[in-house]
């Protein structure tokens, strides 16, 4: 099968490439999904712009996705041949640590990922833990399905690790995706939202307005004195802080949380030497808490929020397009002028 393969360790060095289709043999823990929407990640695009371990060569890329089942061995998920289904990341976990037992497996410090390893989504076809596989109602679309990783991580992030009352202020910083759909979950718990986005961010302003963002700032602007005036000095309740690579808005947090409120990180800072003010995180009592990826039960609550309709996500897929079009749809999304672009492989394979 065709497959979009990172070939070097060095940068930008991706191209469709002939690889083996994948097999399960005997294997009852394992499925192949025939792969119909992958979501490109801002992970795939970092992947794609840094220079990573040789170790790594060759990887195909693609962990957020959705598909038919196309070879299973009797399960106990009762999971079948023909069932329309997505998947976590996981590609496996130690099971013998206190996370694992205890369902935080996405802390395991064993775990590993598909989508930059030998297993990716863009391809037709990935090899998957039948444990991780979820099966879709009929009224959630494959296309939403692809978009169920990056609401999973933002469910985590706003309802397992934040609490936001109605009528909390709730300030998203980053209107990516993961930003966009901490927005609508924070409209789906009937918060106050603030956005803080980049002047460029022309669609995604657009989307936010369309979802009743009232309070919309741009990054190059003195958002601070702004912010805190449209809230009466009182600052906010929540700070969602989705911006990777830089720390002034986690300074910037430090100075919008009300006393007593909480930052809940999603950006990796990506540096050691975090230059912040620690000492008004004392002083304001601020709770900081960090959030990383997703478990069983919360993509379960995702695709309940789907099938119930009380989350519409289906605004954020600007572009659909082949696997071969992979360059142009990375550009568009480096030069944000795409929030979510799902790639299809296409390819007949019998
Ligand atoms: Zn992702
Ligand atoms: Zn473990």
């Amino acid at each position: 099968m065709k497959a979009l393969i990172r070939y070097s360790h060095l940068p930008k060095k991706l191209k469709i490439k002939e690889i083996p289709l994948p097999t399960i043999k005997n294997s009852k823990n394992e499925a192949i999904i025939e792969v119909k929407y992958a979501g490109i990640c801002g992970r795939d695009l970092e992947h794609y712009r840094t220079k990573i371990s040789k170790k790594k060569i060759p990887s195909v890329l693609g962990h957020e996705f959705s598909g038919i089942v196309k070879n299973i061995k009797k399960n106990k998920f009762k999971i079948q041949k023909g069932d329309r289904v997505t998947c976590e990341t996981v590609k496996s976990v130690c099971k013998k640590c206190n996370l694992c037992k205890s369902g935080f497996y996405n802390l395991c410090k064993k775990r590993k990922n598909i989508g930059g390893s030998d297993c990716g989504a863009f391809a037709s076809h990935i090899k998957v833990p039948t444990e991780f596989i979820h099966r879709l109602p009929s009224n959630v679309s494959l296309e939403e399905a692809a978009l169920i990783e990056p609401l999973a991580v933002c469910y985590n992030a706003l309802i397992s690790n934040s609490e936001i009352k109605k009528n909390s202020s709730v300030l998203i910083f980053g209107a990516g995706t993961i930003g966009l759909l901490s927005l609508k979950i924070a409209n789906y718990k009937k918060a106050k939202v603030f956005l803080v986005c980049t002047p460029d961010d022309k669609m995604q302003k657009a989307i936010a307005i369309k979802n009743n963002v009232k309070n919309i700032y741009f990054s190059n602007t003195d958002y601070v004195k702004k912010i805190l005036k449209d809230t009466k000095d009182k600052g906010v309740d929540l700070v969602i802080d989705t911006v990777g690579g830089i720390d002034k808005t986690f300074c910037d947090a430090i100075d919008l949380a009300k006393p007593g409120g909480q930052i809940t990180k999603i950006g990796w800072f990506m540096k050691k030497d975090v230059k912040a003010n620690f000492d008004n995180i004392v002083r304001k009592n601020l709770k900081i808490q960090g959030s990383f990826s997703h478990n069983f039960k919360i993509w379960e609550n995702c695709i309940k929020l789907l099938s119930r309709k009380k989350i519409f996500i289906k605004d954020l897929i600007s572009l659909k397009c082949e696997i071969s079009e992979w360059k142009n749809a990375f550009n568009l999304l480096s030069n944000r002028k795409a929030i979510k672009i799902l790639m299809s492989s296409n390819e007949k394979i019998s």
